[in-house]
């Protein structure tokens, strides 16, 4: 029995059967993260970490933003109990950056 293929790369045809793969539509041979047209939106990609939203009180909130001349486009996300948990999924590599000046009072961190 072959494996589900989870997730095919709209740039280079690579077909990976890693979940995680496909949960962040990350293609592993190209090193990038595309939208749901498939479009590589790699170097626009921000996470943000909120706490306590009106959604999820008590609990921790991650959602991925692309950045693009289009403006800002909320994309996947997930929710956590703690923020190690949170923290844990974000992917490998960004760099983190303290809430910035006129963000939501729920944001604890994003990541560029
Ligand atoms: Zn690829």
């Amino acid at each position: 029995m072959s494996p589900t293929p989870q997730f095919q790369c709209p740039k280079c045809g690579r077909v990976s059967y890693n979940p995680n793969d496909a949960f962040h539509r990350y293609c592993g041979a190209c090193h990038s993260f595309f939208n749901a047209d498939g479009e590589d939106e790699s170097l626009s990609v921000i996470w943000s970490i909120f706490e306590n939203t009106t959604d999820a009180p008590g609990k921790f909130v991650a959602r991925r933003f692309f950045a693009s001349a289009r403006g800002v486009q909320p994309d996947i996300g997930f929710t956590e109990d703690t923020i190690e948990q949170a923290r844990a999924r974000i992917p490998p590599g960004l760099v983190r950056i303290p809430p910035q000046p006129g963000e939501l009072p729920t944001v604890v961190e994003s990541y560029i």
